[in-house]
């Protein structure tokens, strides 16, 4: 059977390489004559496992030693009431850039906890920009600096890594994160959901600096407090102990790819090439301004909505499946993740010129 080329938003593809490893390992992981899903995550044969993805990740991504890695649960949505909750300290507010819905629901559950100040907000325009660094009103006294590199929904990415002043800086890196080589100490911390970049659903790494452990406030609960997870090598409670494992597999494939340079060199060709046959031709449309447009998620519009059906069904037809836009945005949208690979992209540009001409 032949794979599909799925251009989910995610749960989205994972190398073919990787699928078939974990099926090789499957029924029984290194003579260990048990299945990963099996075993005890503090027996010596996980605790190895969930030690070398930490490694590999931590050599991928170059992280500094002062930063924590945590492998944690509830999605990139915990961490929205995790941050305001573990980062606020002694402070009254923070400061969020909202650059559309991921940004939106961020602020929306910290507001819950903390004063937000609207460091930027590029709603007026429909998501479609990002906001230069001369436009952020950010605030000395924040307790911290939230965005969202990459807004998954509207495909908006930032091209530059904003300027805080000494503030820690929160990103959101859910569906931008290994797609790149990025400057970890840049950061104060950096958070993502598995299920894009990573691996599968059921995992939420964060990359946190030192010295923003041990001031969660006295309400915080015990699972949502990060210096549980750190001291605990992330093994407080039971964690996905197999979405780690996958994601250890993960990123033995970037390394084998070259490493987040090579991940670079081939994101920006699928985007450029994809980019490229939009901007070709009226019959294709990009609502995004061009130094927005993200590598990870590239929504397009047909310029009669009315053959949208139409499109997806032919595109279905070649194995070229889950194109449809986020019902919030309307149209197309190709995620195009380090895992779709670049043939995916050229079938993808190929049907788009052949349909464009048949209705031309
Ligand atoms: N942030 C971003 C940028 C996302 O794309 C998503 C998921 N699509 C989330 C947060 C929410 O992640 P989760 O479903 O893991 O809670």
């Amino acid at each position: 059977m032949a794979r599909k080329f799925n251009f989910s938003a995610g749960p989205a593809m994972l190398p073919t390489a990787v699928i078939e490893r974990a099926q090789q390992e499957m029924l029984d992981w290194n003579d260990s004559g048990m299945s990963v899903m099996e075993m005890s995550h503090r027996g010596k044969e996980y605790m190895s496992i969930a030690a070398k993805a930490e490694k590999d990740l931590r050599e991928v991504m170059a992280i500094p030693d002062n930063y924590k890695v945590l492998f944690l649960q509830g999605g990139a949505s915990s961490q929205f009431a995790m941050i305001p909750l573990n980062l606020m300290g002694d402070k009254t507010s923070a400061d969020y850039i909202n650059t559309g819905m991921w940004s939106k629901k961020a602020i929306a559950e910290a507001k819950r906890y903390i004063t937000v100040n609207i460091a930027a907000d590029t709603s007026e325009g429909g998501f479609t920009s990002v906001p230069t660094q001369a436009e952020l009103k950010l605030n000395s006294d924040a307790a911290y600096v939230h965005y969202t590199p990459n807004e998954t929904i509207g495909g908006v990415e930032f091209d530059y890594i904003p300027e805080t002043n000494g503030v820690p800086l929160i990103a959101d890196m859910s569906s931008t994160i290994l797609s790149r080589p990025i400057d970890v100490s840049k950061f104060g911390m950096i958070y993502a959901g598995a299920q894009k970049n990573i691996g599968p659903a059921g995992l939420t790494i964060v990359i946190i600096r030192d010295d923003l452990l041990g001031t969660a406030s006295a309400s915080c609960p015990t699972m949502f407090n990060y210096s549980t997870h750190a001291e605990n090598d992330s093994m407080y409670n039971t964690p996905a102990t197999y979405s780690w494992y996958m994601a250890g597999l993960v990123f033995e494939w970037i390394k084998e790819q070259g490493g987040l340079e090579g991940m670079a060199e081939v994101n920006k060709r699928k985007a450029d090439k994809l980019y490229a046959a939009i901007d070709a031709t009226d019959f294709y449309g990009s609502p995004v301004a061009i130094n927005g447009r993200s590598w990870m998620n590239v929504p397009f519009t047909l310029a009669d909505a009315g053959l949208d059906a139409e499109f997806l069904k032919g595109a279905a037809e070649r194995g070229l499946v889950t194109l449809k836009g986020h019902r919030s945005v309307g149209g197309m949208r190709a995620s195009i993740y380090n895992a779709m690979p670049e043939e995916g992209v050229d079938a993808l540009v190929a049907f788009m010129q052949e349909f464009a001409s048949k209705q031309g």
